[in-house]
């Protein structure tokens, strides 16, 4: 077996040295995480670590100011495990620079991508992707915002919900109807016609809006991918980025196994450390098993994307139902074994708690991954 063939179960130099950059801005951002997380605006701490450090360009080829000549799912999973290890609102602002510009990275004219990419490798501005409607979920092919050519340009008419950054973006990649098919326009949130209200408060806040498109023009060059064909390159994003969402999963079951670690190691009941009573050890080591096992189907599957991330979807689907249903049954068991000091408001571990909860909801909710693994075993594509 030559060098190149080797098998590769370790992270190599380029993406530990990655993971060193990553740790120290979730440590810079840990002090204050708490405060981060409950803000339904961008949090100012966290982007200027975020900025500092120059990790966005992870999301941007290198021809636009970016790292890496193709983005390479393996970095920015690692990244996000690190992130999320101290703060969801650092995650998230990391990860949507990738997920709400990839559009315009694989389907954006030249000048549009010179225009705007160099920018959001810098954060300097900020993307989002506006694909969810009020009545529209998972089932995304009955979008009813509608993308119209017009001598003047592309009309943008429709609704958006539950948008991520928005109101804090500057711009857009917006999936609608055209004729019979599907386009995407890049919509600069100045753009006349389009409002933003503040999205639902949730139980994990997060940066939301509710879009309205009120007959928005762009110029024709703003199209994203060619007329009537742009549902691939949401599937396309998606390839790319769903496993992502599993590293971040890894990291918030590690740092809810770690708080759980702390706690019983220190606190002592019949004598001794809580970890000493079989039942709270036990739990624990699960919690391990599951940590363990979801980094290594998470590094694995985002290895496998690296190359074709269209042909590994399957697996990116697997590593993301897997570490984001491990960090819900990690994060419980460690809200158990901290007893009620698992229990107080505004403790970490509460954060922790709560935060978990939508992984296994966007980005393709588990049973909407499960159901289409199902379609695929009944292929034979196992
Ligand atoms: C924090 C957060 C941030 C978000 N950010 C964005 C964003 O930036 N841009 C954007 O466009 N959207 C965003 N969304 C929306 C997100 O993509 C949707 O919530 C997601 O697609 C699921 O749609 P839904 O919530 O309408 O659930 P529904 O589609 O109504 O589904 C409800 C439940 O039904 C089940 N289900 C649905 N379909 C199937 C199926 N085929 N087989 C089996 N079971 C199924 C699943 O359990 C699912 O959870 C965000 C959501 C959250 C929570």
């Amino acid at each position: 077996m030559s060098a190149v063939d080797e098998p590769i179960f370790e992270l190599g130099p380029r993406h530990r040295e990655i993971q060193r950059v990553a740790r120290d801005v979730a440590a810079q951002v840990e002090g204050f995480a708490a405060e981060a997380d409950e803000c339904t605006e961008i949090h100012r701490g966290v982007a200027e670590a975020l900025r500092g450090s120059g990790l966005a360009a992870c999301v941007v080829p290198a021809a636009y100011g970016g790292r890496d000549d193709v983005l390479d799912p393996l970095t920015i999973a690692v990244v996000r495990e690190a992130l999320m290890y101290a703060s969801a609102h650092l995650d998230s602002l990391f990860g949507m620079q990738g997920v709400g510009s990839y559009p315009l990275t694989v389907g954006g004219g030249e000048a549009l991508k010179r225009a705007w990419l160099p920018r959001v490798a810098r954060l300097e501005a900020v993307a989002g992707l506006a694909l969810t409607e009020p009545e529209v979920g998972s089932d995304l092919r009955a979008v009813t915002t509608t993308v119209r050519a017009e001598p003047g340009g592309l009309r943008v008419s429709g609704r958006k919900s539950f948008i991520t950054n928005g109101g804090a973006a500057d711009f857009y990649c917006v999936l609608g109807r055209e004729g019979e098919g599907y386009s995407m326009a890049l919509v600069p949130a100045d753009a006349p016609g389009l409002t933003v209200t503040p999205g639902a408060g949730l139980i994990a806040p997060h940066i939301l809006g509710e879009l309205t498109f009120d007959d928005v023009l762009v110029p024709e060059a703003n199209r994203l991918g060619a007329p009537g064909k742009a549902f691939s390159l949401m599937l396309r994003t998606l390839a790319v980025f769903r496993v992502t969402v599993a590293g971040s999963a890894v990291g918030l079951a590690q740092a809810a196994l770690d708080e759980a670690l702390r706690h019983t190691t220190t606190r002592e009941q019949f004598g001794g450390p809580l970890i000493g009573l079989g039942a709270v050890g036990q739990n624990l080591a699960q919690s391990w098993v599951d940590v363990e096992t979801a980094r290594a189907i998470t590094y694995r599957a985002a290895s496998l994307a690296r190359t074709d991330p269209l042909a590994h979807l399957d697996f990116s689907s697997i590593a993301k139902v897997s570490a984001t249903e491990a960090a819900g049954r990690v994060v419980d068991r460690s809200v158990q074994a901290m007893g009620r000091f698992g229990l107080i408001r505004g403790s970490k571990i509460e954060r922790l708690y709560r935060n978990a909860r939508p992984l296994r909801v966007y980005e393709g909710a588990t049973e909407v991954l499960l159901d289409s693994l199902a379609r695929r075993l009944a292929k034979g594509v196992s």
